[in-house]
């Protein structure tokens, strides 16, 4: 088992003396931010001229400047715009990183697959809360906090684990736990986790159920609720109580029949082959290519997923289900 961290095992005089240049005003940037500077930290959000996130950054009370200006000025730059666009950033920005400085993202993507290569004589961390940035940001406020991980990929001052925790501290994650992982790790079991069971395998096993239904000529309102819309509630009792809490709520029938049906429409084999490409850089590769390309694949895929059946009847059945949401 892997040392949890908490809020005893970090001290904060690591962070408090340092400026922090949060770059972007997203999901992540807005709420570590704030809670930085609730947390007592000197803040500078670094934001391109012209961004929609200007105002809102500063009616949040922040002080806002350029990207290369912010990073200048700051001890620790903490990369906070989407993946995609971190390693343009990192180009104009790097000028600005002074030797003990650190570098610090919330997901390892582009210095794992060597797409931002960092200077030596700077830290290079990574701070990453467990959840969106909305949550990071209701928890503190309550007095309370989500979990995260830490990583320490160039550890140019020696200290950069002490500042890491400092900083989860601050941000709220050291109060729920904050785990210490690698670049390597992060990344990997993200992307694989992403790809083979949360929305690459849990989509494709849906429709897999549905298309089986309706091909066999069952209604799709019947195919949808089967197999879409009773998933929430399997995957309630599954975050609440693990497998035993989800098969000890459903009938002995569902558990017998799952217990002994399931695993036959597991591929073991593609969950490897999906790992490899994680590992062997190869799904990188394609998705940096991509994204170069300005994304013709990806919107190949998004008008197959738009136009699927089961859009059309979930989206029927979804509006006769919206007093749900009002619960
Ligand atoms: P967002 O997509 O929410 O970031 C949007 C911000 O980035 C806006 O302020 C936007 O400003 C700015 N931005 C967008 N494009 C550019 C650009 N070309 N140049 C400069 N600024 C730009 O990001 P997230 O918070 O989702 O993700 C940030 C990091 O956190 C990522 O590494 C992600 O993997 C990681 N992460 C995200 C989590 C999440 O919950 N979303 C959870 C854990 C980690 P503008 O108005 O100028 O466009
Ligand atoms: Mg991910
Ligand atoms: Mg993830």
């Amino acid at each position: 088992t892997v040392p949890v961290y908490d809020d005893g095992d970090a001290d904060a005089s690591h962070i408090e003396d340092k400026t922090v240049a949060i770059l972007g005003y997203g999901s992540q940037g807005h709420a570590q931010a704030q809670n930085l500077a609730d947390s007592g930290v000197d803040v500078v959000v670094g934001l391109r001229e012209g961004s929609s996130s200007r105002d809102e950054a500063e009616a949040d009370g922040l002080r806002v400047a350029v990207p290369d200006d912010a990073v200048a000025e700051a001890d620790i730059t903490v990369m906070l715009v989407p993946d995609t666009v971190q390693p343009a950033v990192f180009e104009a920005v790097k000028d600005g990183l002074e030797e003990g400085d650190t570098l610090q993202f919330a997901h390892g993507f582009n210095v794992h697959y060597g797409q931002i290569e960092p200077p030596e004589g700077v830290d290079v961390t990574m701070v990453a809360p467990k959840s969106p940035g909305h949550l990071v940001r209701r928890t503190y406020k309550r007095g309370e906090g989500t979990p995260g991980l830490i990583a320490i990929e160039q550890d140019a001052t020696g200290a950069a684990k002490e500042q890491s925790l400092a900083y989860a501290q601050a941000i709220g994650c050291a109060r729920a736990g904050v785990i210490e992982t690698s670049f390597k790790e992060e990344v990997e079991t993200d992307l694989f986790g992403e790809q083979a069971v949360l929305c690459g395998g849990v989509t494709e096993m849906v429709k897999a159920g549905f298309e089986t239904l309706v091909d066999a000529g069952y209604a799709p309102e019947m195919a949808y609720f089967e197999c879409l819309n009773e998933l929430k509630l399997i995957v309630d009792l599954m975050y609440e109580g693990g497998h035993m809490g989800m098969w000890n709520s459903v009938s002995d029938t569902a558990e017998y029949g799952g217990l002994t049906r399931g695993e036959e429409i597991i591929d073991r084999d593609g969950f490897d082959e999906i790992l490899e490409g994680v590992q062997n850089g190869e799904f990188a590769r394609e998705w940096i290519n991509e994204n170069q390309a300005h994304r013709p694949a990806y919107k190949q895929y998004r008008d197959a997923e738009q136009n699927h059946q089961i859009e059309e009847v979930g989206g029927r059945l979804r509006e006769l289900f919206a007093w749900a949401d009002e619960e």
